[in-house]
């Protein structure tokens, strides 16, 4: 059988087609224009690759719910055209397979758990930190959803005494993760793309801070038996070692962690992390 899976992100929008390994087998790309573009180009893409179930992860915030009237539309977001709009509906309009519908960063962490770095757990958060922060809760093998998704990224942490930055989140200043730690925020302190400060910049330290004091809370919430980090920024490897240092600190022997190299890690399937996770939800919209 061949499975579907719809990445709709705040930039672009992946379609692909796998198989029951996670096997990619066909895939396109297009920009996040407006609906009247997106959908006829994925229904079309779906016409030529046929599938037997659809996992969609969106960017949001999205209505997950299924008791309520907000389920399947892309809810408040700044991309104006798809303010409000029906996406789910809208799909299952034109392509008659059942679909998964959940947000961008839980199908990633979904891929990572079935094909990933998460492999072998039925307990993980993954977390991405890029142009935003989110996080998708993996619990006894099931992503965690309450009555909306997480929104990990808004969560409070302390601001490091070595930093006096204002803060980029409109909603929380300098008091959340995404408004200290996400890409926008390491490029309005420097003037500059986060990627062009040295691997050595003292900076790093600070950013490391953040993310152990955000891995220190969610080990303390969902007792994950991993934390898996993707997104640019994290393409600084070099946070790693400083984050799992500072996070050891942190819980100060409070509950036992794993071995912090094998707890606070990397992401595995990079840039194919969505799509794989959305065939795996695909995939048990059939096996159920
Ligand atoms: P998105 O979150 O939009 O899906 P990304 O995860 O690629 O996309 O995140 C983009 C953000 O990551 C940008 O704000 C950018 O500053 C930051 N970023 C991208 N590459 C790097 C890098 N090599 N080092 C540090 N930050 C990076
Ligand atoms: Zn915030």
């Amino acid at each position: 059988m061949k499975y579907g899976a719809i990445e709709a992100g705040g930039t672009k929008f992946v379609c692909a087609v796998g198989d029951e390994n996670g096997q990619i087998l066909a895939r396109i790309k297009f920009p996040t224009t407006t609906p009247e573009e997106v959908i006829p180009q994925i229904v079309a893409f779906f016409k030529d690759n046929p599938v037997s179930a659809i996992g969609i992860g969106s960017f949001g915030p999205i209505g997950v719910n299924e008791d309520s009237a907000d389920y399947g539309k892309i809810l408040n977001t700044p991309k104006l055209p798809f303010k409000n709009y029906p996406f789910l509906a809208a799909l299952k309009a034109e392509i008659d397979v059942p679909m998964a519908w959940t947000t961008d960063v839980n199908i990633a962490a979904y891929g990572e758990l079935k094909a990933g770095a998460g492999r072998g757990t039925d307990n993980l958060v993954y977390v991405t930190i890029g142009t935003g922060v989110g996080a998708g809760i993996v619990a006894n093998g099931e992503l965690y959803s309450g009555v909306s998704h997480t929104e990990v990224g808004h969560s409070l942490l302390v601001q490091n005494p070595a930093d006096d930055f204002k803060g980029a989140c409109p909603y929380h200043g300098n008091r959340c993760i995404e408004g200290l730690a996400a890409g926008p925020a390491i490029e309005q302190r420097f003037g500059k793309k986060a990627n062009e400060l040295a691997v050595d910049d003292p900076f790093w330290e600070i950013e490391a801070d953040y993310l152990a004091q955000m891995c220190h809370n969610l080990t303390l919430m969902y007792a994950p038996a991993k934390i898996i980090l993707g997104g640019g920024v994290m393409h600084q490897l070099q946070l790693f070692p400083l984050i799992r240092q500072k996070l050891v600190k942190l819980i100060n022997g409070y509950v036992e962690l794993p071995n912090p190299d094998e707890y606070v890690v990397p992401i595995a399937l990079n840039d194919d992390a969505g799509v794989i996770g959305g065939f795996y939800l695909a995939q048990d919209l059939v096996k159920e």
